[in-house]
């Protein structure tokens, strides 16, 4: 196999930049690269043979130990408020193989997660984990198979490499693609720390590769601002619908693609409680499930604080604009977050009262500790007779307003279920699942759990036979269930 038989198609862009944005930086070499997981379909969707991936060639590529010719490979610069304090960051333990044309003429980055020392690694080691890196690839392909934006994983290679963290672990590198990874702590790295004219040429760029329509408005850069804010309205509902937790959502982990990105002490939620935190690093519960709209539209505050000086040459006129474009998040996402809601509850049309329903279900649902999303299934299903808070006087209360909301709406019993069917996901990732997949990837080199996973995860909203077994809870423990950053 030769290398060009892997069929990237380079064409980079960023590193077009002015160089106060990136460091030119080769990944490192890694001792023994071996291949772990690959995604085949996600291969195929960008134009890459998989078989070629797989060879010895193609996984010195995935490994950074030969580079692609046609890669430009750089470290990207940027900054960010982590947990509320601002500091310089930038790819630490990452690498930007460059930007891939896929077949419809889309432009992807191609990123190595865990590849070695940069400009910007601070006191790190540069390096990954293969169980945060698994992690990161479950969640993520989760995520694309309920539908939500999100960058994606093309392979995970171990490198051959022990790596001390709490334990030694063994090393691993993702290959990551996304949109771009120009992030808001990219906007406030230049803000801060480059010139106004870096700003203005990091903003066009954006524009150019995100969000064109801009260039036919009055105004690009408050387009610019107002779609951000929109994008991530759409994520953060999407994420609340399904019950997601990113868990570290500081600004440099924030999107300006609106994609999901950066996965760390993520999770889902199992038993309803919008103070869940899961991230051992999280004890104030910033980060928590509820939290997530105030934290998204905090941090867009700062995405549009970077933006004043490019709004309005008049600054007060500026910070005006910024001001009114971030007042109008809360509205936008609830309507989101509302209208995502009505149709878990299979309601087709808009009436004043739903608004109540869901927070009553919502409120019930963490009263009896009720796991979220098998809530959801089960009301889909029509199966929640079958369980104790039927019996409850304020359940049946509940269950009859929304019976009588049906009514109104005078669809068949199949349309309602097939629309809440849509939208209700039957499974997913549930964390113990996504433990045992990793446990045995990690301790015993048995990819064959994750395999299975992945494979119901593909298609959440089937209801298939295949899925039931991942639709039940763990045994319950009293030891609280615990992510960690794995950096
Ligand atoms: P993350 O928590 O993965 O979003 O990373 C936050 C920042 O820390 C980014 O600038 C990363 O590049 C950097 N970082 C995380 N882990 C490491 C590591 N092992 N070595 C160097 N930098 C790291
Ligand atoms: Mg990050």
């Amino acid at each position: 196999m030769e290398e060009k038989n892997i069929n990237f198609n380079f064409d980079n862009s960023y590193v077009k930049l002015s160089d106060i944005f990136y460091s030119i930086q080769n990944p490192n070499k890694v001792p023994d690269p071996k291949l772990a997981v690959l995604n085949n379909d996600l291969a195929e969707n960008l134009g890459l043979n998989a078989k070629a991936l797989e060879s010895d060639i193609g996984i010195d590529i995935l490994s950074g130990n030969k580079i692609y010719e046609g890669s430009n490979p750089i470290a990207q610069a940027y900054a960010g408020h982590q947990f509320g304090y601002f500091t310089m960051l930038g790819d630490g333990r990452a690498i930007l193989l460059g930007e891939h044309i896929t077949p419809k003429g889309e432009r992807v980055d191609i990123q190595l997660k865990g590849s070695g020392l940069t400009p910007y690694s601070r006191g790190g080691d540069g390096k990954a984990a293969l169980g945060p890196m698994i992690r990161e690839y479950i969640i993520s392909e989760a995520m694309f198979g309920l539908g939500i934006p999100t960058t994606r994983g093309l392979a995970v290679v171990k490198t051959g490499d022990s790596i001390v963290r709490e334990k030694i672990e063994p090393g691993a590198i993702l290959t990551r693609i996304a949109s771009s990874h120009i992030r808001v702590g990219t906007f406030q790295y230049a803000a801060q720390y480059t010139s106004l004219n870096n700003l203005k040429e990091l903003a066009d760029y954006t524009i150019n590769r995100h969000y064109k329509e801009a260039l036919d408005t009055e105004n690009k850069y408050l387009y610019l601002l107002e779609e951000v804010i929109r994008k991530q309205s759409d994520l953060i509902a999407k994420w609340l619908h399904v019950g997601f937790i990113h868990g570290v959502m500081n600004t440099d982990n924030m999107s300006i693609s609106g994609e999901t990105i950066d996965y760390g002490p993520c999770a889902f939620i199992d038993k309803y409680d919008p103070n869940t935190v899961f991230s051992s690093i999280d004890s104030q519960g910033r980060y928590a499930y509820g939290n997530q709209p105030y934290i998204a539209a905090w941090n867009l505050a700062r995405f549009a604080e970077t933006l004043i000086p490019l709004l309005d040459d008049d600054k007060e006129k500026a910070v005006k604009l910024a001001q009114d474009a971030i007042l109008k998040f809360n509205y936008i996402y609830k309507e989101k977050y509302i209208s995502g809601m009505r149709l878990k509850l299979g309601l087709f049309t808009e009436e004043k009262e739903d608004e109540n329903l869901i927070y009553e279900l919502l409120g019930l649902m963490q009263k009896y500790k009720l796991d979220y999303t098998n809530t959801f299934r089960s009301l889909t299903l029509n199966k929640l007779s079958e369980e104790e808070i039927f019996e409850k006087d304020d359940f049946k209360v509940w269950n009859k307003k929304w019976s009588e909301r049906l009514d109104k709406e005078g669809k068949s019993q199949e349309e309602v279920t097939n629309l809440m069917k849509s939208v209700n996901p039957s499974v997913i990732p549930r964390n113990h699942r996504v433990e045992e997949a990793i446990e045995a990837a990690v301790k015993k080199d048995d990819y064959s759990i994750m395999k299975k996973l992945l494979e119901v995860l593909e298609n959440p909203y089937d209801y298939s036979d295949k899925q039931e077994e991942y639709t039940k809870l763990p045994k319950e423990t009293k030891i609280p269930y615990r992510t960690f950053c794995g950096t």
